[in-house]
C-alpha cells in the first residue's frame, strides 16, 4: 500500500527522467500549513506517489512549478526530501479557501509540471560544477571534492589541498583554458544507477584519490552515478546532455581561493 511514509518515486533519478518537465501523479496527502499575514494566502504542502521536481539537496537548489488539476492547483516554490524516509514534500501558497480544507484529496490525480526555465538555469550551474571537477583533473589536481554550491548567487566547488599562492594566477588561467575546452569538446552526460561495488569502482578508478566512502553511506546498495565531462561521481542532482550547452551563457571559471587546506573554485555564466 502507497502511504504518506512510502519513498516517493524521484523521476529525475534516471537519464530519460532527468529531462522530464511533466508527469501525472496520485495525492497521498494535502494539508495547509497556516495563515500567511501577507496577502490572505495560505501555505499548502502536498505528498505525492511521484514527481518530476528535483528536491533541494546535494548543493542544488529546489525546483519550481506548478501542482494542479484543471482549474485548481498552485505554484510549488520550494521542495524538499526526508533524508530518512525519501519522502518528497512540495510547499507553495494558496489563495486561502472558503471553507479551509486543502485543495486536494488523497487519491486525486494531479499534474506536476516543472519550471523549465529556472530547471535549465539550475542544470547549467550544477553541471559546470562536474566540468570543473573535470578540468581540475586535466590541469594535474585531481583532489577530493569537498563541497559543491551550484545556487545563482555565487556558486563555487571545493576541494582538499592547496596551491602555492605565487602558482595560482597561473593555476587558475590554465584551469579556465581547460574548462572552456571540455565545453568545446561537447561531452555527453551518463546517467546510470549502477550495484555500490560497480559504482565505487567506476568513480574510484577515474579519481585515484576519491573518497566513494564519504559521499555514499554505508548501508545503499545501489548508487545513482553521473558521468559529466568524463567524470563520474555518485550524484542526485539534475544535468545538461552536453557540456556543449554550457556556452549559451558563456560558464567560466571565476576565481580561485585557498584557505586552510581547501581549494574553492568560484565559477558563473558570463556577466
Ligand atoms: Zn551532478
Amino acid at each position: 500500500m502507497t502511504t504518506t511514509e512510502t519513498p516517493t518515486e524521484l523521476i529525475h533519478l534516471t537519464y530519460e527522467g532527468n529531462f522530464q518537465l511533466e508527469c501525472e501523479a496520485t495525492v497521498l496527502s494535502c494539508r495547509l500549513l497556516g495563515e500567511d499575514a501577507n496577502g490572505g494566502k495560505t501555505g499548502v504542502e502536498i505528498i505525492l506517489d511521484r514527481t518530476v521536481m528535483h528536491p533541494q539537496g546535494g548543493g542544488q537548489p529546489s525546483d519550481h512549478g506548478r501542482v494542479a488539476s484543471g482549474e485548481v492547483g498552485f505554484d510549488v516554490d520550494f521542495v524538499s526530501i526526508d533524508r530518512e524516509t525519501c519522502v518528497v514534500r512540495h510547499t507553495g501558497k494558496i489563495l486561502e479557501s472558503l471553507d479551509g480544507s486543502p485543495p486536494f484529496r488523497p487519491g486525486d490525480t494531479v499534474a506536476v509540471t516543472v519550471d523549465a526555465d529556472r530547471r535549465r538555469a539550475m542544470s547549467e550551474c550544477h553541471t559546470a560544477g562536474h566540468v570543473i571537477d573535470r578540468a581540475m583533473d586535466r590541469v594535474g589536481k585531481t583532489l577530493p571534492p569537498t563541497k559543491g554550491y551550484h545556487f545563482l548567487d555565487g556558486p563555487y566547488v571545493e576541494y582538499k589541498g592547496t596551491i602555492p599562492a605565487p602558482d595560482r594566477p597561473e593555476f587558475l588561467a590554465s584551469l579556465q583554458e581547460a574548462f572552456l575546452a571540455l565545453i568545446d569538446e561537447n561531452i555527453p552526460t551518463a546517467i546510470e544507477t549502477l550495484p555500490r561495488h560497480e559504482a565505487e569502482e567506476k568513480c574510484t578508478r577515474l579519481a585515484s584519490n576519491f573518497d566513494f566512502r564519504s559521499m555514499v553511506a554505508e548501508d545503499v546498495t545501489e548508487v545513482r552515478v553521473v558521468t559529466a565531462a568524463e567524470w563520474s561521481c555518485p550524484c542526485g542532482g539534475t544535468h545538461l546532455r552536453n557540456t556543449g550547452e554550457l556556452k549559451e551563457r558563456g560558464w567560466e571559471v571565476r576565481g580561485l581561493k585557498c584557505k586552510k587546506g581547501v581549494i574553492r573554485v568560484r565559477y558563473g555564466p558570463k556577466e
